[in-house]
């Protein structure tokens, strides 16, 4: 297996590659029951990337933050309520089948549960070849037959003939998921919407999976989305990470910076909840440790941070207005007013660098 710090480095240490997917202001609300006064939940508020060739970007949230909607949104299973999706610079109409399966052909989704995503009484077999087939018209019988082999091969899964001919029951769900990102693999893509592909596997396999999925976004130079609510994993994986709460982007940044200094108070705590041995950064602000707990995410507050209730930093204003992402340098945004008290080292910094930087 390859060494987890060497997967994906991060931006700066090579060129970035073009965008291919983008996400531009989306929003995604919910009606909450029926009629003029049903509530609305607004799952996904303003949320905007960009997936690149080759580089691997987290979505990184606790449970009902929106990060499956994004991705819905992103492979176009939902339609936004405003908002764009953009594939190689130009925007993504989903208007019949046919429009729909060109875009499928580029983006493909994995999903989180091994299980559920592969009918139990078809051979592996199955969902591979009708793949192929239906995405790849042109191949042959030949050249499908073919073309299973290589993608059992290319998830590692063998000997590859052998486990074609198996059922989703006779498999771990390690190789369950493997057949997954094999059949996501046999459309040839350019993008992958991975929605916690590991979350559900045993933690002694995760690390493999995802390195299955690290090479082949090499080999191949997909632009991946990794979905997770583990913030250390995103650290390994992704050269970008994104924080999501309560359907907002909070914090964007280089993996390894905002993990070692995060800005955000929720990236603190998020950080905290999941210790990584290899990371230096200082401990948590004791009264933010205190007054939030990492647990009820709902979206319900619409004026002011959503952060806000849970936040001993907030005050007036936070709960007024809601902050959009600032910048921090050149990299790194968040959404926060009052950094000066949640991340006063890196304010500080920031500030000096800056000074030093200006023509005196
Ligand atoms: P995550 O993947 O981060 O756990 P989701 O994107 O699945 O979060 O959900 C975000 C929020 O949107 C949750 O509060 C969820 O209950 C709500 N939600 C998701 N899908 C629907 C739907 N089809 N109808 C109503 N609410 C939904
Ligand atoms: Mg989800």
């Amino acid at each position: 297996m390859s060494d987890p710090n060497t997967m994906n480095s991060a931006p700066g240490t090579h060129e970035l590659g073009p965008v291919v997917l983008e996400a531009k202001g989306l929003y995604k609300d919910y009606k909450l029951g029926r009629g003029r006064n049903a509530a609305v939940l607004s799952a996904v508020r303003d949320v905007s990337l960009q997936l690149r060739r080759s580089s691997v970007v987290a979505l990184v949230g606790e449970s009902g933050s929106g990060k499956s909607t994004v991705a819905k949104l992103l492979a176009g299973q939902e339609h936004p309520t405003s908002g764009e999706v953009l594939l190689d610079g130009e925007l993504v109409h989903h208007s019949g089948r046919r429009a729909f399966r060109a875009y499928k052909s580029e983006v493909q989704m994995v999903f989180q549960d091994p299980f559920a995503s592969l009918n139990p009484t078809h051979k592996v077999r199955y969902p591979l070849e009708r793949a192929v087939r239906l995405h790849r018209p042109e191949l042959g019988r030949e050249a499908v037959a073919q073309e299973l082999i290589r993608v059992m091969d290319e998830v590692r899964l063998s000997p590859a003939a052998e486990f074609l001919e198996r059922y989703p029951h006779q498999l771990s769900g390690g190789q369950r998921q493997r057949v997954s990102i094999a059949r996501a693999l046999a459309v040839k893509p350019r993008v992958l919407l991975a929605d916690e592909p590991v979350s559900m596997l045993d933690v002694s396999i995760r690390l493999e999976v995802l390195d299955v999925i690290d090479q082949l976004r090499e080999r191949f130079e997909l632009a991946v989305l990794y979905i997770t609510h583990d913030i250390a994993s995103a650290r390994y994986f992704a050269s970008e990470t994104l924080v999501m709460y309560a359907g907002e982007i909070v914090e964007r940044g280089p993996s390894e910076d905002l993990s070692q200094e995060p800005a955000h108070p929720y990236t603190q705590l998020l950080l905290a909840a999941a210790p990584d041995p290899d990371r230096l950064g200082a401990p948590i602000d004791e009264r933010l440790a205190r007054s939030a707990r990492l647990a009820g995410n709902a979206p319900v507050n619409t004026v002011g941070c959503r952060f806000s209730d849970r936040c001993p930093f907030a005050d007036d204003h936070c709960r007024a207005e809601s902050p959009p992402l600032l910048p921090i340098d050149e990299h790194r945004s968040a959404a926060c007013w009052r950094l000066d008290l949640a991340a006063p080292n890196l304010v500080q910094r920031q500030r000096e660098e800056r000074s030093v930087a200006l023509p005196q």
